[in-house]
């Protein structure tokens, strides 16, 4: 694997830092309180013990990313560009992939059994904002992992920059649907619509369980 796939890896974790930040403070800012959702709930756990949650999975994500690069990285990450076609089509079947498995992942966790022991402490907050995207039981966030980096590995090898366009989508999306902001441009229609399918998801307890494409849902009639 090359230094630069590692520094950009290193960007891209910043990037999302910042993405967090950012949302978290507008949805909380009263410039910015005409585009929440919903208004942000007093929160069900206090923060500091929800802050060590999101703290402990975030250093189990980078733990598991880790682990993956130096046991299977180079087997399943090529340097070099790979050319616009095989960069949209590694990205894209990696991402389809995950995110059909997801789909039923997040379902079975809705088993009342699942969602008591784990998923439920993601629900807890009932309309979560960017910074309560990863407060989950951490059983959950090493399942969603493995689920991207199995179906990388199963569909790979990718490129590097293939990989980094999956990080970055996976990882940006997950923060996006928990924003609680909806905009009022047209440039942020996609944006928006990730934010109230999350929304409703929250809110029902009962649709839209993919975390990208919404025709997993709609294929298998919990959309909403
Ligand atoms: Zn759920
Ligand atoms: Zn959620």
């Amino acid at each position: 694997m090359t230094t630069m796939f590692f520094i950009l890896w290193g960007v891209l974790l910043g990037a999302a830092a910042v993405l967090v930040s950012t949302l978290d403070w507008a949805v909380h800012s009263p410039r910015f309180s005409q585009y929440r959702l919903r208004t942000p709930a007093a929160s069900y756990t206090g923060p500091p013990r929800k802050r060590l949650n999101v703290g402990l999975n975030n250093v189990l994500a980078l733990l598991i990313f880790i682990a993956f690069f130096y046991h299977f990285g180079a087997d399943t990450l090529y340097p070099g560009w790979p050319g616009t076609a095989h960069f949209v089509g590694e990205t894209l079947a990696v991402l389809l992939l995950y995110d059909c498995v997801y789909y039923f992942y997040h379902r079975a966790m809705h088993h009342p059994k699942v969602m008591k022991f784990v998923h439920g402490m993601h629900h807890k907050v009932r309309f979560p904002t960017a910074g309560e995207s990863v407060y989950l039981n951490p059983l959950e966030q090493i399942g969603a992992l493995l689920i991207l980096l199995g179906a990388t590995m199963l569909l790979g090898p990718v490129s590097e920059m293939s990989f980094l366009a999956i990080f970055f989508i996976y990882s940006s999306v997950n923060i996006i649907v928990h924003s609680n902001l909806v905009l009022p441009h047209p440039a942020f229609r996609l944006f928006n619509f990730w934010v109230q399918k999350h929304d409703t998801h929250h809110d029902t307890f009962r649709y839209n369980y993919a975390s990208i494409f919404p025709f997993w849902d709609q294929a298998f009639g919990t959309f909403k």
